[in-house]
This record gives structure tokens, sequence and C-alpha cells, in this order.
């Protein structure tokens, strides 16, 4: 294949080659950049993780207990002995359910063990006050990844991934003691009020403007909406009190819940439960369960093979454990000092994006000062946390227990403590992520950025890049997290992470004039595996172009620096080789855009890209300067 242009494909001018011959590992949906990262740090903690189990020596409690869960996994024949067993064992109370009223009796318990409810409520920090906790109300999740698929012009995809997903539950309810026939009955329920909830939930585009989710409504209005449910009794129960309003994230879904959940649809429901449980469950089961249990979702991500015991235990044990890992990680393979040198890089990055704001041509003052102040406020948590936090001391179970037993353990210690909390001002001390995971994020009501320690390594950053490399990596990445709190969703928060208007009339009207510019950019392009919905991205990209802009910035007082290695550093992060289910899963439900755009289309909005490599009207990736957009 004769090599691309730099001006005609950036991405794969960087990253072509490496593609052409990548193999992607076969239990996994992607290899490059992120992906590759991720398999490091899990090859290195999974060695860690091999020596402490050999040796029976741990370097603290959490630890410790992290390998007793993943002993009792790596302990196949037990699991395998036990079969379906404690699945059935586990859901035997709720087949005991035939009513509501006796559903209503057994609700707090089902809401506390994350079971399959016709609704979802958890409390979080309240949106509009974040000193405050609140109660939220939203709709379950469909079976299939999103609601578009469930549009008319998506029947064909929808028909084949049904299918493929009654095969499986097929499969794991042949393992149970009911009949044949009975089966079918659970299987067509099931399909049935996964139906219904589909017409009431929201898609992926509808969640991703997440301020829209809060909808503040009187706790009686949600009750009565609630009906059959004992709504107000639940509060009590998890709570000990009926605040005055709860949350509703999905108000289309509350008005229509009575369709879905009423005496006449009980046993849809239950059948629903049960099935979406044991799939659920098989995880935690024999081999041969977890095998057929997962075919679904690999099928949908194109992975070809399950993840071999060791590597899954590590996994399990490692997201139950998540933060006393990630601490570990962090500690181990970081260290203080890139710590102390990347809170520098944001420092010096949040600084000179204060500067773009107070410089900015369009803002009028009064909005620049409120978005400079959202900027001084922002909290900075790099590479791992302190300590772990108090939730894992929680997490008591029976090592000697079956695996089932100690995921619920843990789940219903987890749960238990967010309603225990719901009094107390919410912890802005939390970690969004934890220290050996490949991601970073902005947390819109703590107005915070996190950069877990995993990410903080090259081709992201490296003591040994250069400067310009590094910002074309974990710098463009830092900018792209302090740009959340100023992109579609986040410029509607002030700088308590508190939904709050702080901008005048005049200015957000070009605010939004940008951001349909930036949709309209990205919306309807083509790839090979389908469209680009510009609204579903949007966000990401105010973000990706944010960074690229702060960073290109900062360039400009960089001596020598090397624009050729800013781009291509910024490309060769992108880099992904993935299978074409996973990309088309991408498409209709990330709310990113697709690598090969993340790398080639923000660099076409900045002049820096057309001087340093010559681009010119005649390239592919060229387009009119009218038609540039720099939101931040
Ligand atoms: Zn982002």
């Amino acid at each position: 294949m004769p090599k691309v242009r730099i001006q005609d494909d950036l991405f794969n001018y960087v990253n072509g080659e490496w593609i052409e011959t990548a193999v992607i590992p076969d239990d996994k949906p992607t290899t490059g950049g992120f992906a590759n990262l991720a398999i490091e740090v899990e090859e290195n903690l999974m060695k860690d993780f091999k020596e402490m189990d050999e040796s029976n020596s741990f370097p603290n409690n959490y630890l410790k207990r992290a390998i007793d869960v993943y002993r009792a996994i790596n302990n196949v024949k037990r699991r395998n002995k036990e079969g379906i067993k404690p699945a059935l064992k586990y859901l035997s109370k709720f087949q005991k359910i035939n009513n509501i009223s006796q559903f209503n009796r057994n609700l707090k318990d089902l809401v506390l063990c994350n079971f399959s409810l016709p609704f979802r409520v958890y409390c979080d920090a309240d949106m509009k006050d974040t000193s405050k906790h609140c109660i939220s109300v939203q709709g379950p999740d469909t079976i299939l990844p999103d609601t578009t698929y469930y549009k008319e012009e998506m029947a064909g995809q929808k028909a084949a991934l049904i299918g493929l997903w009654s095969n499986m539950a097929q499969a794991v309810l042949a393992k149970t003691k009911l009949t044949p026939e009975e089966q079918a009955e659970y299987l067509q329920d099931t399909l049935k009020f996964d139906e219904i909830i589909a017409t009431l939930v929201k898609s992926s585009e509808e969640w991703s403007e997440y301020t829209k989710a809060y909808n503040p409504k009187k706790v009686r209005k949600v009750c009565s909406l609630l009906k059959p449910v004992k709504f107000k009794k639940l509060l009590l129960d998890l709570i000990g009190e009926v605040p005055e309003t709860i949350i509703v994230a999905e108000p289309r879904f509350l008005q229509g819940f009575a369709t879905l959940f009423n005496e006449e649809n009980f046993l849809l429901y239950k059948h629903w439960a049960y099935v979406r449980e044991l799939v659920d469950l098989t995880k935690f089961l024999s081999e041969d369960l977890r095998e057929i249990g997962g075919s679904y979702r690999r099928a949908l991500s194109g992975i070809a093979k399950m993840t071999d015991v060791t590597k899954f235990a590590y996994q399990m044990s490692s997201a139950l454990f998540s933060e006393p890992v990630g601490l570990y990680y962090g500690e181990k393979y970081f260290g203080e000092e890139a710590k102390k040198d990347i809170i520098e890089m944001v420092k010096e990055i949040i600084a000179k994006y204060k500067e773009r704001v107070a410089n900015s041509p369009v803002l009028s003052k009064e909005t620049q000062e409120k978005a400079i102040l959202k900027l001084n406020k922002m909290v900075i948590k790099m590479g791992y946390p302190d300590k772990v936090d108090e939730i894992y001391d929680k997490f008591v179970f029976d090592p000697n227990d079956s695996v089932l037993n100690i995921a619920i353990a843990i789940t219903k210690a987890r749960i238990e403590d967010s309603y225990a909390h719901f009094k107390e001002v919410p912890d802005r001390g939390k970690w969004a992520m934890p220290g050996h995971l490949v991601n970073a994020c902005y947390n819109p009501t703590c107005n915070d950025i996190t950069f877990p320690a995993a990410i903080l390594q090259p081709p992201f950053y490296s003591i040994k890049q250069s400067r310009s490399e590094n910002l074309g990596g974990i710098g463009a990445v830092i900018g792209h997290e302090i740009s959340h709190a100023f992109d579609n969703n986040g410029a509607n928060c002030d700088e308590n992470g508190n939904l709050n208007n702080w901008w005048t009339k005049e200015d957000h009207k070009k605010f939004k004039q940008s951001t349909k510019a930036m949709i309209k950019q990205f919306d309807g392009i083509e790839l090979p595996w389908g469209k680009v919905n510009g609204n579903l991205i949007v966000s990401e990209n105010i973000a990706d172009n944010g960074g690229m802009a702060v960073t290109l910035n900062i360039m400009k007082d960089t001596p020598n620096a090397n624009y050729e290695e800013y781009f291509i550093n910024w490309a060769r992060i992108w880099c992904i080789k993935a299978k074409p289910e996973y990309q088309a899963l991408l498409l209709n439900v990330d709310v990113h855009a697709p690598a090969i755009l993340r790398a080639n289309m923000q660099p076409r909005n900045f002049p820096e890209w057309y001087e340093t490599f010559n681009v010119t009207s005649k390239d592919k990736m060229y387009i009119a300067p009218t038609k540039r957009i720099v939101v931040w």
C-alpha cells in the first residue's frame, strides 16, 4: 500500500503501517494506543497478583482481600462443580414473589442487591446544589446497546442482535430446572418487556446532554407516577426520610411507567428480571456458563475468544477493589516525581486557558470573569489518591463463599454506603477513576479533573519525549478535560459544579452557535462501518478543540517548538485498530468521535496545521478558513 500523504490523512500517515500488521488480541476488541497501554498495565498487575497469591504476602489488607476474590475466581474446580446452583439459590427468593404487594415488601433488598427492577433509583450529588445529596430515578437498560436499534430503519440489525441475545439466553435457561415450555415463555416475556422499556428510555444521544437529566419533581408527583410501587416506603427504608423533591432523569420514562409496570404485566416483569439477572450472573458461575453468558457481549464487539481464567480473575478482583489496586499501581509504577512534573504541566495549561479566556475577542468581561473563576476553582487529581476510600473497609465477605455471594456482598455494601451518606455533604475528595485505568475525566459536579497514573505514560507523556510531543499528547488531553468544564454540558455548571447559568445572554448565544457549527462539522461523515452522529459526540469534540487550542497556544511560547512532533504525537495517541463490529457499536453509543476523526478533524481548525505541513486547498485535510472553528 503506498504511504498516504500527511496533508491528506494524518491518522494513517502516522499509524497506517502499524495498523496494517497489528493483530488484535483474541479476547479484546481493539489494539493500539489506549488499548496497548491498558494491556501493559494488565500484564504488570497480573504478574504482581500472581506473586501475591503464591507468596501469600500482601502490601496491605485491601490487596489481601482482592487476592481472596482472585483466588475464589481461580478456583475453577469449585465453580464448575457448583455450576448454576449459586445463581438459582440467589434467585429462589425472588421466584417466591408473585404479586406487586410482595414485590413492594422486598423492594429495599432488591435495590440494595442492584437487582433488575422496572425502574432504577440511586443517591448522588444534587446537580443544582452539589453540597447536598439527592435521590434520582431513571429507567432500566434495554437488551440492545441503545434505543436507536429498536427503530424501524435498524430492523435488520435489531433482528440479528436479538437473535444472538436470545440464543445466549436460551442456552443459559436450558441449565435451569424450568421446563422447555417455561423457558420459551420466560424468553418471550423478557423480549416483550424489553420492547416496552425501549419506547420509554433515552437514547445515548439524549443521555449525552447530561444536564437535561436534571428534572426536579415533587415527591408526591413521582410517587403517583411510580404507582403501584410503594416509593415513599422505599425512600423511608433507604434513607429514613422522604425528600421534598426527586430528580427524574428520564421524564418520558416516568410518564409512561404505568404502561410498563402494573398488575397485568407483573409476570412479564418477573420473567424479564429473572432472565436478565441469570444472564448477568453467569460471569460468577462455572466456566461453561461464563462462556455462554459472555457470547452476546463478545459478538457485539467482535471479540473472538473468552478471557482466560487467570486474566478474568485479575480483571474482576481489580474492578471490585479498583481504588486500592489503583493506589498500589500508582505508588509502584508511577511515583511522586512524575506526579509533580505533570501537576506543573496542568497548572501551566490552566494558566494559559485563563489567558485565552481573558483575551477572548467574543466574550464579554462578565462571562470572562465567571469562566476564570471556574478555572481558579478547578481541582486537580493526579495519578492516584493519598489514601483508600473508607468504603473498601466495608466490603465484608467470607473468602470461602461462592464467587457470586462474594460479588453480591460487595455490591450490597457499596449501595448501602451510598444511601448511608444521604444526609451528609457529598465528599469531593472521592476519585472518579482508579490509578490503573488508562483514561482521564472531568467531573462536572465537583469541577475537578482526574488523571490516573496509567495514562501518564508514552505516547501520552514521558520525561524522555520532547516538550512538543508531550504537548500534543498528554497536554492536549489535559486541555481536553479542562475544556469539559466549558463544553455544551459543563458550560451550564458554575465554579462549584452547580447547575447555574453564569452566561450573559449574548455570549451564550454565540457559544450555542459554535456548538452548532461543531455538530455540523462532524455530522453525517461516512465511515466504512457507518455514519457519524454529530449531536452524540459534540461535547467531546468541543473538548478536543479546546485541548488543541490551548496547547497550540503554549507551543507558541515554547522555545524550539516542533509543530511536526506536536501533530504527529497527537495522531499517535489516537492509534487504534478495532474490530468492525466494535467500531459500529461505538458509532451508536460512544460520545467520543471515532479515533481516526479525532486525529484528523481538529487539526484542520488551526492555522498551525496549514503552516507546518503546507496544507492547501488541494489536500484532503483542508477546510476553508470560514469553516474553521475554535470554540474556546
Ligand atoms: Zn472527554
